[in-house]
């Protein structure tokens, strides 16, 4: 044995599952002797119906199949495993019979990764097997980098709340969703009150850890796990309530607002009182007599924003519902 052989690519735990699919039960038996030998975790099969059910129930990322089987058979199988929506990519080794020499490119073309003959040696299994766990571990890998990256490009990093990008994504998918089914939809603008002299005061380390603490108490306090809370700016918060309506909104503001002042935050230079001052815009579910689009609701809250900083601060103000436009205005 080359000592590269004792080393799995994975810990035992995490290695891949195979599927061994045949309705000879003599093959299936040996198949999956070898395979566990080597260290796998095997779930047998009688049928490719059967292994179809059993990847629905518990995706495998590699699959042993029979060609010739009773009902859909190995072929199909193939088709239906690469044409399938799964967690993770599929890798399949089709066994093919002792001596069907064309069977071969019928099962690559229908989308197998690999053969193999029922008469190869245990050893060709093995070697086999070892090419398709280093395929499964790199997209595994690969793809958990760019879940990873995703998430990162998705999110602000210092509250780990969704960023600007994320909300706009977001509040365009709502609105959309608002508009065909007729619901309402609104947005809060949350801006953190005098927060420049937090940062003169205390310095921009003790800023960064009261923009913390205001995304955990916001996050608290919004009622809803679909209600979308982002940090869109500095000290810019925004968030997104589907199903809400103009007035809802603005208790749900008002909550927020409260929720803020009464709770000093905790920081390394004390306790701090904060305030927040918000504007609340709505598309409420007039469908059709109101052609309001995300940057129309966005511009209400921003005008609610701005009122409620010129009125003193630590206060919200609901923009009155628009007038609906005519077709002619909207051009
Ligand atoms: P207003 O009540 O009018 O909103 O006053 P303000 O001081 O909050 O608003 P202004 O826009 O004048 O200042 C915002 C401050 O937020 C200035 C900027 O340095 C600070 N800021 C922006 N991003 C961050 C950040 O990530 N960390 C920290 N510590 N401060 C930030
Ligand atoms: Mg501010
Ligand atoms: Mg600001």
């Amino acid at each position: 044995m080359k000592p590269t052989d004792s080393i799995p690519l994975l810990n035992a735990a995490s290695r891949p599952t195979i599927l061994i699919v045949d309705d000879d039960e003599t093959i299936q038996e040996l198949v999956n002797l070898y395979t566990q030998e080597y260290g796998f975790q095997t779930r047998p099969c009688a049928s490719a119906e059967a292994a179809l059910e059993e990847m629905r129930r518990s995706f495998c990322p590699i699959v042993i199949t029979d060609v010739q089987m009773p009902g859909m058979g190995g072929l199909s199988l193939c088709r239906k495993l690469r044409h399938g929506k799964w967690p993770g990519y599929v890798y399949v080794i089709v066994m093919t019979g002792h001596d069907v020499e064309d069977g071969v490119i019928e099962a690559l073309d229908a989308g197998a990764d690999d053969y193999l003959h029922k008469n190869a040696q245990p050893a060709e299994l093995r070697a086999r097997l070892r090419v398709a766990e280093r395929i499964v571990t790199l997209e595994q890998r690969l793809r958990r980098t760019l879940e990873s990256k995703a998430r990162q490009a998705a999110s602000d990093p210092l509250t780990d709340l969704p960023n600007r990008r994320t909300f706009d994504r977001r509040l365009n998918a709502e609105f959309k969703r608002a508009r065909r089914f007729a619901e309402s939809v609104s947005v809060l603008l949350i801006d953190a009150d005098h927060f420049k002299q937090v940062n003169d005061e205390y310095g921009h380390q003790v800023g960064d850890e009261v923009l913390r603490h205001l995304a955990v108490t916001l996050r608290e306090h919004l009622p809803r796990e679909y209600d979308v809370l982002a940090r869109i700016g500095g000290e810019e918060f925004a968030a997104i309530l589907p199903h809400t309506s103009r007035e809802d909104a603005g208790v749900v503001a008002e909550r927020l607002r409260a929720a803020i002042e009464s709770s000093p935050f905790p920081t390394t230079a004390g306790k701090l009182n904060i305030t927040v001052s918000i504007g609340v815009g709505s598309l409420s579910n007039r469908l059709n007599t109101e052609p309001q689009t995300t940057l129309d609701v966005l511009d209400e809250a921003d005008r609610g924003l701005y009122e409620s900083k010129r009125l003193g601060r630590n206060q919200v103000t609901v923009a009155p519902a628009a007038e609906p436009r005519t077709l002619l205005e909207v051009g």
